[in-house]
């Protein structure tokens, strides 16, 4: 049987089931046969309850009840509305403003930021660069507009940031193109929840700066979905102004999400923000990425582009907002810290982690132990170079449950 019908494949190759859902669907269905106690299933990326249920932040949901049609039910400006385009750099900068002129595009989550980006900023052909371990939708985003991923090893043999191998991997490819979008997921990353620390940052910053010198276009963009989830917000914001310190060559762009610092996934709301050294290449960042708008998804919806912009029009809501969430942040880290803990205690190696929604075990079949796991009613994720664990939506005893299992369906795997 041919793999397509009428559909054209255009040199790409698409799974009959999107492997993640798949697992996902298996754990559900072993739940619903067993019982939530017996089953983990570390597959979700999303925050969930020790219960399972998806956390919701009350505070946001108060906003949320308040609208009135016109809130959502009219379009939205194709850049999004004015005060939304306000309200999110104050989200997303905090007191770290970077110097330069800043633009901000409202787009459907983070994901439409790194559309954008990598349409506007590479060419068709192009190859955009990020690290070995990496969300693979950014495969699929850059595949479906004809652009490839390129990666550079992540951690050295240290286990510290591999900045030789960016330099290298970031220089080898500008050889061979007119420009280059470089994507940096961090703080707490997904998969391994590592965030680049302000020396890795200053290391970044250099190396750009020794490409910048070829002349050519380069666009920095920080997939900063996890932000407010890596810890003190302030302290996660200081690496922002760097990026206003970069030459006229180079954009940054920082792709801010609503999806889980409002816990409003489903609305489909975020903003690329550039940081720009003159006024004109602010402007065609603008201009460029509404035109993509427009011919992708149009405008994006105007619910929670109203939701952010009323939160940061009043303090105290704000501040309820900002604690709510720094609650769930806290359980957050106290399953990957749990996590962490357990993992040394029966020496599972783990990828460096830091914060975030994620951990990840390096290992060498991660199709095989992962298998072995959901014998055990354990769902996690296989990636190329090892398994990913959700610890955003397992509980804390889990956390502390798992990691010697998961070393010996490795160790049995392998
Ligand atoms: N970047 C990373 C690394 C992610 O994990 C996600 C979501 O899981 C996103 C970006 C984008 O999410 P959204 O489009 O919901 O903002």
């Amino acid at each position: 049987m041919t793999e397509f019908i009428l559909a054209r494949p255009n040199g790409r190759k698409i799974p009959r089931e999107d492997k993640i859902f798949g697992i996902s669907n298996r754990a559900k269905a072993a739940i619903a046969e067993k019982g939530r106690d017996n089953v983990i299933n570390g597959t979700i990326g999303a925050l969930l309850d020790d219960e399972g249920k998806l956390i919701v932040l009350k505070s946001v949901d108060e906003v949320y009840r308040q609208l009135a049609p016109t809130d959502y039910a009219e379009y939205a400006p194709i850049g999004g509305t004015k005060p939304f385009k306000e309200a999110v750099q104050k989200a997303a900068f905090g007191d770290h403003v970077p110097d330069g002129y800043l633009e901000a595009v409202a787009t459907p989550g983070g994901t439409g930021s790194l559309r954008n980006v990598i349409s506007n900023y590479s060419e068709p052909g192009d190859q955009v660069l990020t690290s070995d371990w990496h969300w693979a939708p950014y495969n699929t985003i850059a595949g479906e507009i004809g652009r490839k991923i390129a990666t550079f090893e992540l951690f050295d043999a240290d286990r510290k940031f591999n900045a030789k191998d960016f330099a290298a991997k970031a220089a080898e490819l500008l050889e061979k193109q007119e420009s280059l979008v470089i994507i940096l997921n961090t703080p707490a990353h997904n998969p391994t929840g590592y965030s680049l620390t302000l020396d890795d940052w200053g290391k970044v910053i250099e190396t750009i700066e020794e490409c910048a010198e070829s002349g050519k276009a380069i666009a920095l963009l920080v997939d900063a979905a996890y932000i407010d989830f890596a810890g003190d917000e302030d302290e996660y914001r200081k690496f922002l102004p760097l990026l206003g310190t970069l030459p006229e060559n180079v954009i940054s762009i920082v792709a801010y999400s609503l999806s889980k610092t409002c816990t409003l996934y489903g609305a489909r709301c975020g903003a690329m923000i550039c940081v720009a050294k003159t006024r004109e290449i602010a402007d065609e960042f603008k201009r460029v990425c509404e035109f993509s708008s427009r011919g992708s998804w149009s405008n994006s919806a105007k619910i929670a582009q109203v939701i952010l912009s009323r939160i940061y029009s009043d303090p105290e809501l704000l501040a309820k907002v900002d604690e709510e969430r720094a609650g769930y942040r806290n359980m957050l880290l106290a399953r990957g810290k749990a996590f962490s803990e357990a993992a040394k205690e029966c020496g599972l190696e783990i990828v460096p982690y830091d914060a975030g929604f994620f951990v990840s075990v390096p290992c060498d079949d991660p199709d095989a132990a992962s298998r072995l796991l959901e014998e055990q009613d354990i769902f996690l994720v296989p990636l190329a170079k090892g398994i990913r664990v959700s610890v955003a939506s397992i509980p804390e005893s889990a956390c502390r449950k798992i990691p010697p299992l998961i070393k010996e369906a490795i160790e049995k795997g392998c």
